[in-house]
C-alpha cells in the first residue's frame, strides 16, 4: 500500500478487539489519524462510535479503516484483506475476501460475495451470473478451508446507495440457495443426482444444457397436455347428464362404501373423483419402475436396528420412543435377528407432481396402507365412466389392470404358505390371516375388498380389534401368536399407527407378543419404523441412502427426492431460518400418520419458534400444477381445480432373501388446490385414478418428432442356427441403409454395469438418429440374454416409458423362418421380444412384412429375395402412428400368466421345449378372442379368477394341438402335466 505522506496523516496497525498498538509484522487493522480525519458519519451515531475513536496519543478523531495490513520493517504497510471478512467456520479462522477472491476467479465468475450466517456459522457464498453456479461449485472443492458451505447463484445483486454489494440484503436471494445446498447435497450426491438427471434427460451426451432443458420443456408440455385433457374430461362430463348418479350405483355396485358411524349405520359413498385424473405415462412408468428399489430400501432399513436406533433415538416423541425400546427388547442383543425373521411389507409410495413436470416423493407408507381395495374398485368404476360419458381419448386411457387389492392379497397368500411352509398346523390349530383393526373404521371395506380377494385365493382369514385378546403360545410351539384364540399365521396390521391406538398399555403388551412371536407381521415393527418421518428425512441424505443401496439405485431414488431437514440440528440452521421468512415454501411434518396432522404457512412458523423441534421434519414444499377435477361429495359433484397425490402400492416378502417384490397398482388422491393436506380420512381429498397420457402422441409430448419418420425396425428371428446373423450382416453390407445391432449380446444383459447401460442407451440414440440410415435390423440372438429388468432400467435411464425405447422407431418386422431345421419354425421368439419391448400384443404386425427365406439359398441370395420381396413402397410406408396400438395391459398380462404356467409346466413336466411355441402360436391366434371375452365377462373384483379360468381352459383346449404337432409325451405324463398345469394356475391365483 505504500507509506503515510509526511506528518499530516498518521498510520498505525491495532488489535481490533483490544485497539492495542501491534509491533511490526503483525497483521491487524489499520488506523488513520491525524487532523485531516472527519468528525464521523452525519446522523448515523453508532456508525461513528464504532468507526471513530479518540487517537490516544492526541485525542483527535482516529478512524478505523476495516483493512487487514501489517507494517513491514522499512516502513511500507501490506495490505492483507478486511478485518470484518476475518470469520471463524469450522472451527477455523478464515478471510471472508480470500474466499470471494478465491471465486470470482474461477472462469465465468464475474462477481462473488461471502458472508457467514446461522449458529455454528455457516458459510454461504454468492456468485453471478447463474450460469456460472456449477463451475463455482466444482472449482469449491478444491478450496479447502475457503469451500463455501452453500453456493448461491445471483441474477440481480442487491446493491447499497454507492453501488457496492449489500451485503446484508443478501439473505433476501438465500430461498434457492439454502435449497442449492440441502443436507442431502453433498457434493458425491450432487454428483450422482446430476449423473442421473444427464441419464435420464441428455440425448446426446453429458453436459449438453440445451437438451437438459429441452427434456424440461418437454415435461413442462407433457403437464400442459394433462391439463389440457382434464379439463376436456371435465368438460365432457360435466355434459352427461347421468354421470354422477351412474357412478354412485356403480360404486355402491362394486362395494366402495364407508360407515361414518357405527353399524347399524347406513353405508355412504367416500368422496370419489367422476373422472379419472392425467398422469404423464413416462412419469408413471418411472415411479413403478422405482417402487421395487424403494421396498428393497425400506426392507433393509427395518433389518437395521442400530441405525434405526442412531436416527430415531433423538426424537422426543414419547410414543415412537417407546416403540424403538420395544423393538430394541425384541431384536436388540440376544434378541430376534430382524434379518432372519420372514416379513412382509405392504407400501404405498406417494408423489406429487413438481411445477417441472416430474414426480417427487411426499412420503412411503408402511403400515395401514389404505385404499388398495377403493383402488381397485374405483379403476372400474372409471372405465364404465368414461365409456359411459363416450369419453374416447386417443392419447389417453384409464391405467389398465389396476388391481392393488389383488395384489396385495397375492402377497398375503404368498406369506400365509411361507408361514404353512415353515410350522404348518403343528398344534392342531388351523393358522388364518389376521386384519387386526380398530372398531368402526372409516376404512373397513377397503380392508374388506383385500380380505375377500384372500378369500377367493382359498386362503381363510379373521378380523381382530384392538383390545383383542392376544397370547404367545408356550416355547415348544416356537411362539404361536392366539388373537382372540385363533393362531394368527399372518398379522395385518390396520391399527397401531398413532398413539390413540395405545390407549391401554393392554395394548403395548398386545403389540409386543404380536412381535415376539412366530407370526409373520405386516408390518414388523421394525417395518413400521422404517417408515417413520424422521427415517425419510435421513433417507434423504445421500450418505444414508447409500449405505442401504448401490450407487445407481441411490441416484435414482434421490431423483424423487425434495430437500428435508431435522430442524433441530444446527446445520439445518440455514433452512429454517429460510422456512421462518417464506413459509409458503416448507411443510412441517411431526412424526405422525394419517394426514391432518402438517403444519403449513403460519402455523408452521410458530412451530418453528417453539422450542422442541425434534419431532419435527422440516420439508421442501412441492408445489403441484393443478389441473380440474370433478369430485363427487354427498352424492353431489362439483368441478374444481385440483391437485392430485399419486400413490404406487407395492408389496415386499423377504425372509433371508426375497421372495416376492411386486408393484401393485396405482390410485390418486385428489383435492381442491386451495387445501394443503391431501387426507381422505381426513376430509380433504377424494379418491381417484390415474389416467394415463402417452407422451408419445397427441401433441407435445416429451418425444414427438425426436425420430426421423423415415426410420424403421427389422426383427429378424429364428431358431439357433438358423443362419440369422449371417443373414443380418448380409443385409447390412448390401445396403448401407440398415444397421446392424447384433453385438448387443457382447454384453452382459444381466448384470449391466453403468457403462454397459450406457453403451446400449448411446447406441440406441445412435442409431436411431443416424442420418442416411433408413433401418434398424435387430438381430434377435439378443433375446436369450436379456432380461425384461434390464431393458426396463435402460427405459428409467432415457426417462421414456418401456415401450418408447423402440416405439421411437416406427415399427416393421420380418419373420425371418429361415430354419435349418426340418419342423415348422416357431415364432415365439419374436413374441419374446414384443413381451420385452411392450409391442403392440394384437396381432396387428404379424405378417405383413413377415416372410420365410429359403434355407437352402446363401445369405446374399436371401438378402436379394428379401428386397425383392417386399416391395419398396410397401416397405418405406409407415402407417401406424405410435400411439394407436399401446400394449393392452390385460393382454400383456394373460400373456405372462401363460408364460408362467407354461414355463413351470415345462419344468415340472419335462415336456419337450417345442411344446412351448405351439402353445405360443396357439395363443397368439386365440388370444385375441380369449381377450375379447374376458373383457365382455370382466364384472367387478372376479378378474383374476376370470383370467385365471381363461388361461386353464385355454391349455386344456391346446393339449390336442400340443400332441398333434409331434410333442408326444406319454399319455401318463399329458395326464400329470394336466394335473401339473390345473396346480400351477391355482398357484397363480
Ligand atoms: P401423512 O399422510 O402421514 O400425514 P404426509 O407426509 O403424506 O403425511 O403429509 C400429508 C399431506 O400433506 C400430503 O398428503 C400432502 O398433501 C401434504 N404434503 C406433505 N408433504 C408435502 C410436500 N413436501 N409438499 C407439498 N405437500 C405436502
Ligand atoms: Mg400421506
Amino acid at each position: 500500500m505504500g507509506k503515510p505522506l509526511g506528518d499530516y496523516v498518521q498510520l498505525w496497525v491495532m488489535d481490533p478487539e483490544t485497539r492495542q498498538q501491534k509491533p511490526c509484522e503483525e497483521p491487524g487493522e489499520l488506523v488513520v489519524g491525524g487532523f485531516q480525519v472527519a468528525k464521523g458519519y452525519i446522523k448515523r451515531p453508532e456508525l461513528t462510535a464504532f468507526k471513530f475513536f479518540p487517537d490516544p496519543w492526541t485525542a483527535s478523531p482516529a478512524y478505523r479503516t476495516g483493512d487487514l495490513v501489517r507494517c513491514c520493517q522499512d516502513g511500507e504497510f501490506e495490505y492483507l484483506g478486511r478485518v470484518e471478512h476475518r470469520v471463524e467456520v469450522r472451527g477455523t479462522r478464515i478471510d471472508l475476501s480470500s474466499v470471494e477472491d478465491a471465486l470470482a476467479a474461477v472462469p465465468g465468475v464475474t462477481s462473488a460475495a461471502a458472508v457467514v450466517r446461522g449458529d455454528p456459522p455457516r458459510l454461504l457464498a454468492y456468485v453471478s451470473p447463474r450460469a456460472a453456479q456449477a463451475e463455482a461449485q466444482e472449482a469449491a472443492r478444491s478450496m479447502r478451508h475457503l469451500a463455501p458451505d452453500v453456493i448461491i447463484a445471483v441474477e440481480e445483486w442487491p446493491r447499497t446507495s454507492s453501488g457496492k454489494i449489500d451485503k446484508n440484503r443478501l439473505h433476501e436471494l438465500d430461498a434457492t440457495g439454502v435449497l442449492a445446498g440441502s443436507e442431502g447435497s453433498s457434493p458425491k450426491a450432487k454428483r450422482a443426482q446430476r449423473m442421473f438427471h444427464d441419464e435420464v434427460t441428455d440425448e446426446t451426451g453429458p453436459g449438453n444444457e440445451s437438451d437438459v432443458d429441452a427434456d424440461v420443456d418437454a415435461d413442462f408440455q407433457g403437464v400442459a397436455r394433462c391439463q389440457e385433457l382434464a379439463r376436456f374430461a371435465v368438460e365432457q362430463a360435466a355434459l352427461c347428464d347421468g354421470l354422477p348418479r351412474a357412478v354412485q350405483v356403480q360404486a355402491y355396485r362394486t362395494g366402495l362404501v364407508v360407515f361414518n358411524q357405527a353399524l347399524p349405520g347406513t353405508p355412504e359413498l367416500p368422496p370419489l373423483s367422476l373422472v379419472p385424473s392425467p398422469v404423464p405415462s413416462g412419469q408413471l412408468q418411472h415411479l413403478q419402475l422405482l417402487a421395487p428399489i424403494f421396498s428393497r430400501l425400506v426392507d433393509r432399513v427395518s433389518c437395521d436396528l442400530r441405525w434405526l436406533t442412531k436416527c430415531l433415538a433423538p426424537v422426543s416423541d414419547p410414543w415412537l420412543c417407546r416403540l424403538l425400546g420395544m423393538a430394541q427388547e425384541v431384536y436388540g442383543p440376544g434378541g430376534k435377528d430382524p434379518a432372519a425373521q420372514p416379513r412382509l411389507l405392504l407400501m404405498r409410495q406417494d408423489y406429487l407432481l413438481g411445477g417441472d413436470g416430474r414426480y417427487r416423493q411426499v412420503e412411503i407408507n408402511t403400515i395401514a396402507v389404505a385404499f388398495a381395495g377403493f383402488t381397485e374398485q374405483l379403476s372400474l368404476v372409471h372405465q364404465h365412466t368414461l365409456a359411459e360419458a363416450k369419453l374416447a381419448l386417443s392419447d389417453a386411457w384409464p391405467l389398465e389392470d389396476n388391481t392393488p387389492s389383488t395384489d396385495y392379497a397375492a402377497a398375503l397368500a404368498a406369506a400365509h404358505n411361507e408361514y404353512m411352509k415353515r410350522f404348518g398346523s403343528d398344534n392342531g390349530h388351523a393358522p388364518r390371516v389376521c386384519f387386526y383393526c380398530f372398531p368402526d373404521d372409516f376404512l373397513e371395506m377397503d380392508q374388506c375388498h383385500i380380505e375377500s380377494a384372500l378369500r377367493r385365493l382359498k386362503v381363510p382369514t379373521f378380523r381382530a380389534f384392538l383390545g383383542a385378546k392376544v397370547t404367545l403360545g408356550d416355547a415348544s410351539t416356537g411362539g404361536t401368536l392366539l388373537i382372540d384364540g385363533v393362531e394368527a399365521s399372518v398379522v395385518f396390521l390396520h391399527c397401531t399407527f398413532c398413539p390413540e391406538h395405545f390407549a391401554h398399555e393392554g395394548e403395548w403388551h398386545s403389540r409386543k407378543l404380536m412381535e415376539l412371536s412366530r407370526a409373520i407381521k405386516v408390518p414388523s415393527l421394525l417395518g413400521h419404523l422404517a417408515g417413520a418421518k424422521r427415517v425419510q428425512q435421513a433417507l434423504s441424505r445421500w450418505e444414508e441412502l447409500s449405505r442401504f443401496l448401490p450407487p445407481e439405485d441411490a441416484g435414482r431414488c434421490m431423483s424423487v427426492f425434495v430437500a428435508q431437514y431435522d430442524p433441530s440440528q444446527p446445520a439445518s440452521a440455514g433452512a429454517v431460518e429460510n422456512a421462518l421468512e417464506r413459509p409458503e415454501r416448507w411443510v412441517l411434518k411431526p412424526q405422525r400418520e394419517g394426514g391432518g396432522n402438517n403444519f403449513f404457512g403460519a402455523a408452521l412458523a410458530e412451530q418453528l419458534r417453539g422450542n422442541d423441534l425434534s419431532q419435527f421434519v422440516l420439508m421442501e414444499k412441492i408445489v403441484s400444477p393443478s389441473m380440474p377435477a370433478m369430485l363427487l361429495k354427498a352424492g353431489v359433484a362439483t368441478s374444481v381445480e385440483a391437485v392430485s397425490e399419486l400413490g404406487i402400492f407395492s408389496a415386499h416378502l423377504a425372509v433371508d432373501h426375497e421372495i416376492l417384490s411386486t408393484v401393485g397398482g396405482a390410485m390418486l388422491r385428489t383435492k381442491a388446490s386451495s387445501s394443503e393436506e391431501g387426507g381422505v380420512c381426513a376430509g380433504h381429498g377424494a379418491i381417484d385414478t390415474p389416467l394415463v397420457v402417452s407422451e408419445v402422441g397427441g401433441q407435445g409430448g416429451a418425444h414427438a418428432g425426436q425420430i426421423p419418420a423415415e426410420k424403421c425396425l427389422l426383427l429378424v428371428c429364428g431358431l439357433p442356427g438358423s443362419g440369422k446373423t449371417q443373414f443380418c450382416k448380409a443385409l447390412a453390407d448390401s445396403a448401407a441403409k440398415f444397421f446392424l445391432v447384433t453385438t448387443w449380446h457382447h454384453l452382459s444383459y444381466d448384470s449391466p454395469s453403468r457403462t454397459e447401460r450406457e453403451t446400449i442407451s448411446n447406441r440406441v440414440d445412435a442409431l436411431l438418429t443416424a442420418p442416411g440410415s433408413a433401418a434398424i435390423l435387430l438381430d434377435d440372438n439378443m433375446y436369450s440374454s436379456i432380461t425384461r429388468a434390464h431393458w426396463a432400467q435402460v427405459a428409467i435411464d432415457k426417462n421414456c416409458a418401456f415401450h418408447q425405447l423402440f416405439l421411437k422407431a416406427p415399427l416393421d418386422l420380418c419373420l425371418e423362418r429361415n430354419s435349418l431345421r426340418p419342423s415348422a419354425v416357431p415364432d415365439f421368439s419374436i413374441r419374446y421380444m414384443a413381451e420385452v419391448f411392450e409391442w403392440p400384443q394384437d396381432g396387428t404386425w404379424e405378417g405383413q412384412h413377415s416372410m420365410m427365406l429359403n434355407a437352402q439359398e446363401t445369405a446374399s441370395q436371401q438378402v436379394d429375395s428379401f428386397l425383392h420381396h417386399l416391395p419398396a413402397a410397401k416397405f418405406w410406408e409407415r402407417v401406424r402412428p405410435p400411439d394407436t396400438a399401446l400394449p393392452r395391459k390385460d393382454a400383456h398380462n394373460m400373456d405372462l400368466d401363460l408364460r408362467k404356467i407354461v414355463s413351470l409346466a415345462l419344468k415340472d413336466a419335462k415336456l419337450p421345449k417345442l411344446a412351448m411355441p405351439v402353445l405360443a402360436k396357439q395363443w397368439s391366434t386365440r388370444k385375441a378372442a380369449l381377450v375379447a371375452e374376458s373383457q365382455a365377462k370382466a364384472s367387478a373384483a372376479d378378474t383374476s379368477a376370470l383370467r385365471h379360468e381363461m388361461v386353464e381352459t385355454f391349455l386344456r383346449s391346446c393339449m390336442a394341438d400340443v400332441s398333434a404337432a409331434s410333442v408326444r409325451p406319454s399319455g401318463n405324463r399329458i395326464q400329470a402335466s394336466r394335473r401339473q398345469w390345473r396346480k400351477m394356475a391355482k398357484r397363480l391365483r
